[in-house]
């Protein structure tokens, strides 16, 4: 089960979702959260933050620790908890679950006149904005390529 948290970046123009895989680490493990506005003047401590495309989650690697006897066992890493999703944006990039909804909407327009057109549609839909996606550098859109 996933349950889905919105945090503010520390500057409080952004806003992003997380998802936590099988609800093993609170939401108290990110410690804070940067985006791409106020991530420029932080000191980057690969220990305990993860980088992603302007975006950096600083975590709290002690909450994690307090957690991690949960896992199955991995090295705990920032990494680690984001690639497993036990701390992770929801969707590909902190907004994606809002902007898909919205990209969707034209298409599901389609679905009421056209089922079979909008089954291809939005297959390429799907396709291209994992491609876009990729291309902006996210790092999910990036995993397994
Ligand atoms: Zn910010």
């Amino acid at each position: 089960m996933c349950i889905d948290h919105k945090m503010i970046c520390k500057c409080g123009t952004h806003t992003a979702s997380f998802n936590f895989r099988d609800d093993i680490m609170p939401a108290e493990v990110v410690n804070k959260l940067y985006c791409p506005n106020c991530s420029s003047d932080i000191a980057y401590n690969a220990g305990s933050m993860l980088r992603d495309n302007g975006w950096v989650i600083d975590f709290d690697m002690e909450v994690a620790q307090f957690m991690a006897h949960k896992l199955p066992g991995a090295p705990l890493t920032p990494d680690y908890l984001f690639d497993q999703g036990y701390c992770t944006w929801r969707g590909v990039y902190p907004m994606d679950h809002i902007d898909s909804v919205r990209e969707r909407e034209e298409l599901v327009k389609l679905s009421k006149i056209n089922p079979k057109q909008y089954l291809a549609e939005i297959r390429k839909w799907g396709t291209d904005r994992m491609d876009r996606l990729a291309g902006e550098g996210w790092r999910k859109a990036n995993a397994g390529q």
